[in-house]
């Protein structure tokens, strides 16, 4: 699955998920920016790739033109992002009669404003360049919706529409954009849940365990690839049999 000599953005790199897609597009053999929200999250992140070639940059994705300014910049010094990975995101949980508006304009501002942005940043360099992968990390809650997180799964099932409708749009350039959903991984953001509600998760899933990280990364890292050149507007489910 080599990724030779591509440029990678992957967003909310400094841990969990995003860290290991980062780590895992790096030993595949692009040259990873993984962003972080802050300097030393960036800093901390350049340490972990510099070895393999790559290194962190400052993102808040729901700062203003700060992904347009980011990618700018990327593609001045490194040229065209040939891999880009929407994986930032942030969880705001609530039963809906007590969801504030704030629950709900935060998800959508850093789940999905964020991938309608960066996607729409990286574009005219892929299409240019007639190649592209684009990866978003959507979620098992998008597919199949969850109680206390209406906003949550209104952005992920958001990401999905999202793809596939920017797959139809530009297929023809030779620019794929595909989901990941992944079901319940053992990252800080599930680690934050009472452990009798994970407890209850891992009884809803087939192989008896959270996901790791890293199968994420290794499906993520799949879609990125030459492998998969034929698959495009798909959600891949990666969540140990959750959905059958
Ligand atoms: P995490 O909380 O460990 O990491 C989230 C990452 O997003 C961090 O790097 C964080 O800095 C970054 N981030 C948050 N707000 C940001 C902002 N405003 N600007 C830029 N970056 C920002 O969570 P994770 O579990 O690694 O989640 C990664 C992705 O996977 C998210 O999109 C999440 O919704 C999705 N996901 C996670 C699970 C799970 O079970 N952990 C399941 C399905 C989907």
């Amino acid at each position: 699955m080599s990724l030779q000599g591509k440029i990678a953005l992957v967003t909310g790199a400094s841990r969990g998920i995003g860290a290991a897609i980062a780590d895992t597009l790096a030993r595949e053999g692009a040259t990873v920016i993984g962003t972080a929200t802050s300097e030393a999250g960036a800093v901390a992140i350049s340490e972990r790739l510099a070895p393999l070639g790559g290194f962190g940059m400052e993102l808040n994705v729901t700062a203003d033109n700060a992904i347009e300014n980011l990618i700018e910049a990327i593609e001045k010094q490194h040229g065209p992002v040939a891999i880009l990975v929407n994986n930032a995101g942030i969880t705001r949980d609530g039963l809906l009669m007590r969801m504030k508006d704030e629950d709900w304009d935060a998800i959508m501002d850093t789940n999905l404003r964020s991938v309608f942005k960066a996607s729409k940043a990286v574009l005219r360099g892929m299409m240019k360049a007639r190649a592209g992968r684009i990866v978003n990390i959507a979620s098992v809650v998008g597919v199949m919706g969850n109680a206390g997180q209406a906003n949550y799964a209104a952005a992920k099932a958001g990401i999905i529409g999202f793809t596939k409708s920017m797959a139809r749009e530009v297929g023809s350039r030779g620019i794929t954009v595909n989901c990941v959903a992944p079901g319940f991984i053992d990252t800080d953001m599930t680690r934050a849940l009472p452990e009798a509600q994970r407890d209850a998760l891992v009884g809803q899933i087939a192989l008896g365990r959270l996901g790791a990280a890293q199968d994420i990364a290794d499906a993520v890292a799949f879609l990125a690839s030459d492998k998969a050149a034929y698959i495009t507007g798909q959600t891949l489910n990666v969540n140990g049999g959750m959905l059958m």
